[in-house]
């Protein structure tokens, strides 16, 4: 399984947004996009004017970090998002929310997409009470996820819970966090993705 195995810090410098990739040490006054605020490298801190096309590729590669996907996957799902009904931009942003490991994370299960990615992986979830280990699986209305029972006794699970609730879960999903359990209650709409992202400029990139 490919995946990205740079610092995850330097993406958030590059992109010019603390994208949260960290979980804990991004609310710490150690977050290196707050220390530095300029991209990485040797010519990071030199002005650099962005093309149209350097705008909308940057939006493309924030978006695609921010859940952790490859340039591959990535590409799938906006050719999904381009056979369904619907605003392109709205239907990829949705496609994302749907992954397995972006509800884990939104439940408050992991600290971050990375860490539930990994907690897939090694099976300690289910799926209307079948285990899934993949973690790019998409969710549907109505399916229930669940902490195996072997995975009640891990730290960072826990950890993770016991901070969601000042984090907040998104209006979309439902969790119980003393079952450990959390359920999809519709699709999210563009207004609950609350996330910073032009999506547009990505449907006029790939649109090339
Ligand atoms: Fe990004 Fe978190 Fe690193 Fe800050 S600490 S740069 S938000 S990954």
């Amino acid at each position: 399984m490919a995946r990205y195995r740079e610092a995850l810090c330097r993406i958030c410098r590059r992109d010019g947004e603390k994208l949260f990739l960290k979980g804990g040490r991004c609310f710490t006054d150690k977050c290196s996009a707050e220390r530095r605020k300029y991209p990485p490298g040797q010519h990071g801190q030199k002005r650099v004017k962005l093309s149209d096309y350097g705008v909308q590729l940057r939006e493309k590669q924030k978006v695609r970090d921010m859940y952790g996907t490859l340039e591959r996957q990535f590409r799938r799902y906006f050719s999904e998002a381009e056979r369904q009904r619907g605003a392109t931009g709205e239907v990829l942003l949705q496609l994302l929310e749907r992954r397995l490991d972006n509800v884990l994370f939104r439940l408050g299960f992991a600290s971050n997409r990375r860490q539930a990615r990994q907690l897939v992986c090694h099976g300690f979830f289910t799926v209307n009470g079948r285990t899934v280990d993949i973690a790019s699986y998409l969710v549907s209305a109505g399916d229930a996820v669940a902490v195996k029972e072997k995975g009640k006794g891990i730290p960072s699970i826990a950890d993770s819970l016991s901070k969601v609730l000042h984090r907040g879960v998104p209006e979309w999903l439902e969790l119980n966090s003393e079952a450990m359990t959390g359920k999809v209650l519709h699709i999210p709409s563009r207004e609950e993705i609350q996330m910073p992202v032009q999506e547009q400029l990505i449907v006029e990139l790939y649109s090339k």
